[in-house]
């Protein structure tokens, strides 16, 4: 199917060329993110193929469509940058990737954790410059800690049983707890006590209208002190302004975040050279405690090659009037 690509990177190409080796489908790449100015460069493609940051608001959807789109194929789990409600009125179905390494992303957190807790980029560079002092490096064992998971999906699911590999204590917060894992053994508990509880706290459920600023400041209050919180999922999971404030205050002790509210505009760039305008994002680097990566928690190439295998087996779903199993809603 003749599609375009946007937030096309060098790394997608790689694994969409390797997934579309027998030239099922006529792929043209945009480096570009989707924006209301990106757009027309897709007039008179039926396919669309879109990342996390790409933008199908109503307006948008509403365009491509007059100008011949017919489905749209997301290189990610999550959906929120697309108006659904729109697309399921014009017809256009929406195809994801619902699961391409849940390890990728819980692992990802792990690492943030680890990092933050013993503090190993601040090491690397130390003894680059032949800093051996052990001074400010004090960590703690994770032993016996206490892990707060909210979101018992894939990922909330692989991320709670390598935290217990640690020897933690991980408690469960699902707004849809399953029957399954509880039958599995799994205990959920109510937010409010995994907020209370947790020395640590991990967030792996999907934004939608009900979990935006989930973390709030009054969610804050409610945390243990000297928390560490750590999003993976969605930047606007989380009130950014109040979470500096519980850093200013010392309520959260460490912060590990791949996503962030306002990354449309930052993050799969390379802005070194670039007068950076978001005033909240700078402040939250001016933390000694704060972890901030750009999105990179699926980038294993074992997820990158899972993406782009089921992006296109959708596409080629759609193209051969096949089920959708991928269809969002
Ligand atoms: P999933 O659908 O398997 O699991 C999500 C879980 O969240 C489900 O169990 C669901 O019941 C639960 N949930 C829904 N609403 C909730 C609420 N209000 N409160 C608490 N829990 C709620 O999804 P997943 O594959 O585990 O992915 C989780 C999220 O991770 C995705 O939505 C996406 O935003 C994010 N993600 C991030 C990256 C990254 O690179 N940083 C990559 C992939 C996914």
């Amino acid at each position: 199917m003749k599609t375009a690509v946007f937030s096309a990177h060098p790394y997608d190409r790689t694994s969409l060329d390797a997934a579309n080796a027998a030239g099922l489908h006529e792929l043209h790449y945009i480096e570009a993110t989707l924006t209301a100015e990106t757009r027309r460069v897709a007039y008179g493609y039926p396919g669309l193929c879109v990342f996390v940051n790409d933008k199908l608001d109503r307006e948008t959807l509403m365009d491509l469509a007059a100008h011949g789109l017919r489905v749209i194929a997301l290189r990610c789990a999550g959906f929120n940058n697309v108006d659904l409600t729109t697309a399921r009125e014009l017809g256009i179905p929406v195809l994801r990737v619902p699961a391409y390494s849940p390890h990728a992303v819980a692992e990802h957190a792990v690492a943030l954790i680890l990092t933050l807790n013993r503090k190993t980029h601040k090491a690397y560079n130390r003894v680059r410059e032949g800093n051996f002092s052990l001074e400010r490096l004090e960590g703690f064992d994770l032993y016996g800690k206490t892990v707060g998971v909210i979101g018992a999906g894939r990922i909330g699911q692989v991320f709670r049983q390598i935290m217990l590999g640690f020897g933690c204590q991980v408690l469960v917060y699902d707004r849809y707890p399953s029957a399954e894992l509880a039958g599995a053994g799994v205990v959920f508990s109510d937010l409010n006590t995994v907020l209370a509880a947790s020395d640590i706290l991990s967030l792996h459920c999907p934004l939608t209208p009900e979990t935006r600023h989930l973390i709030d400041a009054s969610a804050i209050t409610r945390m243990k002190d000297g928390v560490m919180l750590i999003n993976t999922s969605r930047g606007a999971l989380v009130d950014t302004q109040a979470v500096i404030e519980g850093l200013k205050n010392g309520k959260i002790a460490y912060l590990g975040i791949d996503v962030y509210e306002q990354e449309e505009s930052l993050f799969f760039r390379d802005l070194s050279e670039t007068v950076i305008q978001d005033d909240e994002l700078l402040r939250l680097m001016t933390f000694p405690n704060v972890l901030v990566t750009a999105h990179q928690a699926f980038f294993t190439h074992n997820a990158l090659n899972q993406i782009a295998q089921t992006t296109l087996g959708n596409l080629t779903a759609f193209e051969q009037g096949a089920p959708l199993p991928h269809a969002v809603g």
